[in-house]
């Protein structure tokens, strides 16, 4: 592991030093979307169902590839309505992966309380991606385990089952926003909706340069980054303006099969291998926030 990460920050060194910046790769980007078929609040002008299509619609018309949905299976129980999005991300060619069936917390859970949930999942899974690579497991809350022996347990488990680990190296609290979205929308509360966008897309934006600065520490280069979203209402709604954003910053996007061909994510490909420990070699910048109260707005 060592020696590739040497040998890429020395590829890098090279690339540059001998052609200057005009031939550095672009940066790239693989959305993935989590809490399929239904998360957070549901804002009263819109359906899951629509949700599910203006994200699928908005990946296309910016040439996006398709991006791995991470479904909780309980969901179904919960809102019975939401189905068809399940049907039509698939329709659509995106691809399905394992998020457990209740989005248990491995790390506040027993492995096997857990382990449970995971399969419990499956037959979901079987039913609306039959056919397709859904065995990606993206941990719910991130959650890898709160002791050594838990997260080895679940790698082990995950490895038994056939599992790659679908990881996340940006993330910028997209979910915080569909709740009080939600309530704006409730109230017609326009000036606080546009705060809320404008705030959305300054987090996006703050946290392309933490990630590229955090994998420069880590890594000691640019690495593919697989990006965490969330299918709320708001995301939904911002979606064709976030991926302006990236474009703006020279992103390209691949799949996150793509993405995760990096040796940095080979632990997550191959569970037989060590628990990846990422330490960075230098300081990180400060971890961007949002100077005003995101979670009280429109309350
Ligand atoms: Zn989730």
């Amino acid at each position: 592991m060592r020696g590739i990460v040497l040998r890429g920050a020395i590829f890098a060194g090279i690339l540059v030093g001998w052609a200057g910046t005009a031939l550095a790769q672009e940066p790239q980007l693989a959305f993935t979307w989590d809490d399929l078929p239904a998360h957070s609040a549901l804002a009263a002008n819109t359906t899951r169902v629509e949700i599910g299509r203006k994200i699928v619609a908005a990946m296309k018309a910016g040439g996006l590839p398709p991006a791995y949905g991470f479904v909780n299976g309980v969901q179904l129980e919960h809102e019975p309505l939401s189905e068809p999005m399940l049907r039509e991300w698939r329709a659509a060619g995106f691809p399905l992966g394992n998020h457990a069936y209740t989005h248990m917390n491995l790390n506040q859970r027993s492995l096997e309380d857990w382990e449970a949930d995971v399969l419990k999942n499956e037959p979901v899974l079987e039913k609306y991606a039959a056919g397709s690579d859904w065995h990606w497991m993206r941990y719910p809350y991130l959650a890898e385990g709160n002791t050594a022996e838990k997260s080895a347990g679940a790698r082990k488990f995950l490895l038994a089952h056939g599992y790659k680990v679908a990881d996340v190296t940006m993330s910028f609290g997209d979910y915080m926003y569909n709740e009080p979205y939600a309530r704006c929308v409730a109230k017609n509360d326009a000036a606080s909706i546009a705060k809320l966008e404008e705030s959305y897309l300054k987090m996006a934006d703050a946290q392309i340069d933490y990630s590229r600065a955090a994998a420069k520490a880590t890594w000691g280069r640019e690495i593919p980054y697989v990006l965490l979203m969330h299918v709320g209402a708001m995301d939904a709604e911002m979606l064709p303006r976030l991926i302006d954003l990236y474009k703006k910053h020279g992103f390209t996007f691949v799949t996150l099969q793509e993405a995760e061909k990096d040796p940095a994510y080979a632990a997550d490909l191959d569970l037989s291998l060590p628990e990846p420990v990422r330490k960075p070699s230098g300081p990180l910048p400060p971890y961007p926030r949002e100077d005003f109260d995101v979670n009280g707005v429109c309350k």
